[in-house]
């Protein structure tokens, strides 16, 4: 695995720029491969390093525990017994719970049951297919979270038909974020930027002070974006069709699958960025939400108390939920789009 680890201790000039105020405080970076993606994790603090190398390190626990394709996963154990229940660990049993809580909450749209339907549009693989309705029609009835059971007591999951399987995903990022988070705070660091892929968690301020900043992609164009948030203590999680993809016959299929369909979710959203104290809440709505489209998102969150969010749709606006449009700086313009602040 690639691991790049940069620690140096805060330079004079940084100093009277960021304002290190102790003058002991450390900058550690590493980027690293995990859960099939590139993660960035930046942390200001005396004791940068030890906290680095313990994210890291739970980073690649939480992927051992967590991995749909790593067949020595306690997911893929889940997978395996299929038709029956699995023993698992607490931690895991939980994450599952979550998201089947989500799951209802979303009426359905995330859902880590999705996994055979993943599979069969090769996204686990890279060996992508359009499948043909008839293989849709027999996968279909094998997703739904209403055909998970869980026993807390036994400790178990269950998935009640053979041929299911799970895939958190759309959420085991967000919860590792969680976890990240947690440690940060056990370990006294008021200063960190741990970026897992698409979902951000911005720990206290930057070392000066200054809210951290985070750039909402403009899914149109890779290298621009269409606005910036300004956060404290938030994770900000985006899902989108232009994450993942394949194209074939002149037509685009995304990764996001409409669970109800079996299809790449026909969403009029391009991407979803949910702002959240709880990075599983942002990780698995930004999917969910991405699925359920405009209207049903924004019903969903004027129900909601727990995450902002900023839309970009398929006909170019960019839409702000009110309570965090103050911490949003619009620069979409140069892109074309419009700009509009939801309210409640
Ligand atoms: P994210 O990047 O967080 O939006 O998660 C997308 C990933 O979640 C996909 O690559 C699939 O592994 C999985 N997934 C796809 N569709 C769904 C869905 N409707 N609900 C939950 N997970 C999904
Ligand atoms: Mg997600």
């Amino acid at each position: 695995m690639k691991r790049i680890v940069r620690i140096f201790a805060c330079a004079a000039a940084f100093l009277l720029l960021a304002g290190c105020a102790s003058g002991e405080k450390k900058k550690a970076e590493a980027e690293l491969y995990a859960m099939d993606t590139v993660m960035d994790l930046t942390i200001y603090a005396t004791n940068a390093e030890e906290a680095l190398s313990a994210a890291q390190e739970e980073i690649y626990r939480l992927d051992g525990l967590l991995s749909y394709t790593r067949s020595d996963s306690q997911v893929s154990a889940i997978n395996r017994g299929a038709g029956g229940a699995v023993e698992v660990p607490v931690e895991v049993m939980d994450l599952v719970s979550t998201a089947v809580a989500i799951s209802q909450r979303t009426d359905g749209a995330f859902d880590i049951t999705v996994a055979p339907l993943v599979q069969a549009w090769g996204f686990y693989t890279g060996e992508y297919t359009v499948p043909d309705k008839e293989a849709l029609d027999e996968i279909l009835p094998l997703v739904g979270s209403g055909l998970i059971r869980l026993d807390p007591g036994a400790k178990t999951v269950e998935l009640e038909k053979t041929g299911m399987s799970i895939d958190l995903g759309g959420i085991a990022k967000g919860y590792a974020s969680d976890v990240l988070v947690e440690m940060m705070k056990d370990r006294g660091v008021s200063s960190a930027l741990l970026a897992l892929a698409g979902n951000i968690s911005a720990v206290g301020t930057k070392p000066g002070g200054d809210l951290w900043r985070v750039a909402v992609r403009d899914p149109r164009d890779g290298s621009a974006y269409v606005g910036i948030l300004s956060v404290s203590n938030l994770t900000v999680a985006t899902s989108g069709g232009y994450e993942r993809y394949f194209e074939s016959g002149g037509k685009r299929y995304h990764h996001i699958i409409d669970p109800k369909t079996g299809v790449p979710a026909d969403s009029d959203l391009t991407s979803v960025t949910v702002i959240s104290q709880s990075g599983t809440t942002a990780d698995a709505l930004s999917t969910g939400l991405f699925v359920m489209g405009m209207d049903k998102a924004l019903a969903l969150w004027r129900a909601s108390k727990d995450f902002e969010a900023v839309f970009v749709t398929q006909d170019d606006r960019v839409v702000v939920t009110e309570g965090i449009a103050d911490r949003f700086e619009f620069t979409g313009q140069s892109g074309g789009y419009a700009y509009e602040i939801a309210s409640r």
